[in-house]
């Protein structure tokens, strides 16, 4: 393999340039508000094809992530070891196993959801809680109390980011979790997988309001100097760049397990349930490196701003024509107004269709171009690409919007027509008829590839399923209740058994509460940690 070159990192605003991987995972977010990017996409090693073909997810997850991570920054076998720690809390012995769902359509699903906490978020969760781990402990080598270097994650979530983010940070040293979820509005099963995690370095607040007040007290805190000079605030939504990272392992690993498929005719596609376009990302990344896929399927829920964009040659805008804002829908963890890595995807592309002569003018142009539509998008509500930019998407997008109906819908035709029979540890289905059970998100991407591959025929489509159903009961039962061999206690894991009962902690913020509330409670449970630790 190519020995890696120096790999650098910048804002897409513009604001920084050439950071190193480590500053670009503890900072989160760039300061000047955008997201950072390598400078350059690495391609694969000449004959990665038979080379990576039949290695295990760490193997492939080591060889990718070399490719972005210098080895004078972390050296192999310490990346390896990371890599190792952070799957070895999966449950499936493949870690992201693919599943035939429909042998006739070519059609398989890309199980994620066998982590810690039964989403897809942990792929990328474990391995950045690894990562924090390894960079505080060198930081911290040979220092005492006030002097180690303490890190304050807060981040806010609608459900499944809270839960992986906890679980990947849990009992790790010189780091304090804060999650923020809306009071009542996370299910039981999410809520309790948060709260029950006593580790001293938990730490949960509810929130009365909505996801998005959550979110807006998180900003606030990034943006105060008087928080910031006291705490070293890391951010661990799907912004950070390692997340994106990690995720890219499974497009390869899926890809390799299709060519080894019998209706496999060399032409494939991804199909993605998308919310804040941080998973499609990876897939694009993989795409771009050298992975052979034809298009990458968006698909969305009602929340459809991705799919406006398709519809509409290159608009994207908060609003639809009836100007309604997050609507609630069966697939909550895609409820989004706005895909924040979409900013990532309009960088290269911008930089991609520049005329500028040489890389540097490109880059440059593409940061001002990114500047100028972020602003326009928080002042006007929107903004639209250049032509050029929009076809560069469209060679390798499609969209599909999935509505809640459909999504419905779906759960209940697989139930009844899909009975893979290479199910694996911890797939979900009816023992009696061996019906398989999707998740409301995963839906969306069979419905979605079900499209696609009317258009497409012949060509396998890997559909990515995100979450276990057992998360989302609810729609899981309004699709499938009555249905014959259905019952849902037989599809909640043995882990979800119990949960809601046993002890939990959580720090209600009071209502009316402002963002300087919140502020003075994270204080006050960072000090009393450390107090508890001296
Ligand atoms: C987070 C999440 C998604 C959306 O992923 P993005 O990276 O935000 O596009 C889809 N499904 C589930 C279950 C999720 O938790």
């Amino acid at each position: 393999m190519s020995p890696t070159l120096s790999q650098r990192f910048l804002s897409t605003r513009g604001g920084s340039y050439g950071l190193s991987f480590e500053e670009v995972v503890l900072k989160g977010l760039a300061s000047d508000g955008g997201l950072f990017i390598p400078e350059e996409i690495p391609t694969l090693p000449a004959g990665w094809e038979s080379e990576w073909r039949d290695l295990s997810f760490e193997e492939l997850a080591f060889r990718i992530m070399s490719l972005y991570i210098s080895e004078s920054e972390i050296p192999s076998t310490d990346l390896k070891d990371i890599i190792k720690r952070s799957y070895a809390t999966f449950r499936h012995p493949e870690r992201t196993p693919i599943v035939e769902l429909d042998a006739k359509r070519n059609l398989y699903l890309l199980e994620l959801f066998h982590g810690p906490t039964f989403a897809f978020k942990d792929v990328a969760l474990q391995n950045l809680g690894n990562l924090f781990e390894y960079f505080l402990v060198r930081k911290n080598q040979g220092k005492e109390g006030k002097d180690r270097h303490h890190l304050t994650v807060v981040g806010a979530t609608s459900g499944d980011t809270g839960s992986a983010a906890i679980y990947g940070l849990r009992g790790k040293k010189d780091v304090s979790v804060f999650i923020l979820f809306p009071k009542g509005k996370v299910s039981p099963i999410q809520q309790a997988q948060m709260t029950t995690i006593l580790d001293a370095n938990v730490h949960n607040l509810t929130v009365e309001g909505t996801f998005d007040d959550c979110q807006d007290f998180v900003k606030a805190l990034f943006a105060d100097p008087d928080m910031n000079s006291t705490h070293n605030l890391a951010a661990i939504n799907s912004i950070n760049f390692a997340r994106i990272l990690a995720q890219i392992t499974y497009y390869f690993y899926s890809y390799l397990a299709l060519t080894k498929t019998p209706g496999y005719n060399n032409k494939m596609r991804f199909v993605v349930p998308s919310g804040n376009f941080g998973d499609i990302l990876a897939g694009w990344f993989a795409k771009r490196m050298g992975l052979p896929a034809e298009k990458l399927v968006i698909a969305t829920n009602e929340n459809d701003i991705l799919d406006r964009f398709f519809r509409t040659g290159g608009t994207y805008s908060k609003s639809d024509s009836k100007g309604a804002g997050v609507k609630e829908t069966h697939s909550p963890a895609m409820d989004i107004l706005v895909s924040s890595n979409f900013e990532r995807l309009l960088w290269f592309l911008a930089y991609q269709t520049s005329e500028a002569s040489t890389a540097d003018e490109r880059r440059k142009q593409a940061c001002d171009n990114v500047s100028n539509w972020l602003n326009q998008l928080k002042t006007e509500g929107g903004f639209s690409v250049p032509p050029a930019l929009f076809q560069a998407a469209q060679a390798e997008f499609e969209s599909e919007r999935v509505s809640n109906d459909e999504t419905i819908a779906q759960i209940r035709s697989t139930y009844q027509s899909c009975f893979p029979s290479n199910l694996g540890p911890g797939s979900a289905k009816s023992s009696k008829t061996g019906g398989y059970i999707l998740d409301p998100h995963s839906a969306i991407g069979v419905a979605a590839s079900l499209r696609s591959i009317e258009r497409n025929s012949g060509v396998s489509h890997i559909s990515l399923s995100t979450a276990h159903p057992a998360k989302f009961a609810s729609a899981v039962d309004l699709a499938l209740r009555g249905q014959d061999g259905y019952d849902f206690t037989e599809v909640l894991p043995q882990e979800f058994i119990g949960l809601e009962d046993r002890e939990s902690r959580v720090t209600a913020v009071g209502p009316g509460a402002g963002w300087e509330q919140v502020r003075e409670i994270v204080k006050a449970e960072v000090e009393q940690e450390l107090e508890g630790k001296r």
